[in-house]
């Protein structure tokens, strides 16, 4: 497909709306008002303990509170690793020594460009944090146990805190753990 027309119909400092059309070879042809969005960086920061740390905040447009993984938008011209490092640090105050790029994905692909970059980050350190103006955010320590009680209840609604979750589980835990069993054995 190849985009053949976007007009921007709404702009903010945080992203903007265009209405594009994208046309295939044999004429196919999409429609569709899109945001155009930076991008994101998803953090999961694990202790000492193998506890994951979430933080809580209302959430205007599904009108509730909400636990998630801590996460933010990159600046421009950032890499999503420094947009990490960065939003970990000012939403939690903590610094991780550590960091790995685990998965990234898009969290809604039918009308947001956003892509989300997801971070492993462990050897932590606290500090202070230093939220914007217009964020209220309470943070905690999870035990694996906690979160898979709440990801199988549906206490936990955000996507890319699922998805983060999930993915630690499968292919972090699991693989720290077969590698443990292999050096006992
Ligand atoms: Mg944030």
């Amino acid at each position: 497909m190849r985009v053949i027309a976007s007009r921007e119909v709404y702009s903010n400092p945080i992203f903007r709306v265009a209405e594009e059309r994208a046309l295939a070879p044999d004429g196919f042809e999409i429609r569709r008002d899109i945001v155009h969005h930076p991008g994101s960086a998803v953090m999961l920061a694990v202790d000492e303990k193998h506890r994951v740390l979430l933080v809580r905040q209302y959430r205007l447009p599904a009108r509730r509170y909400l636990w998630e993984l801590p996460a933010g938008r990159l600046d421009p011209g950032e890499t999503p690793l420094r947009a990490a490092r960065r939003e970990l640090a000012e939403e939690t105050g903590f610094r991780a020594r550590r960091w790995k790029k685990l998965a990234s994905f898009y969290p809604s692909p039918g009308y947001v460009s956003e892509k989300m970059t997801l971070f492993l980050a462990t050897d932590l350190a606290a500090g202070g944090a230093s939220p914007m103006e217009d964020e209220r955010i309470e943070t905690r320590w999870f035990t694996r146990r906690e979160l898979e009680a709440w990801l199988r209840s549906g206490k936990l609604q955000d996507a890319k805190t699922i998805a983060g979750i999930l993915y630690w589980m499968r292919f972090v835990v699991k693989s720290e753990e077969a590698k443990r069993e292999r050096a006992a054995s």
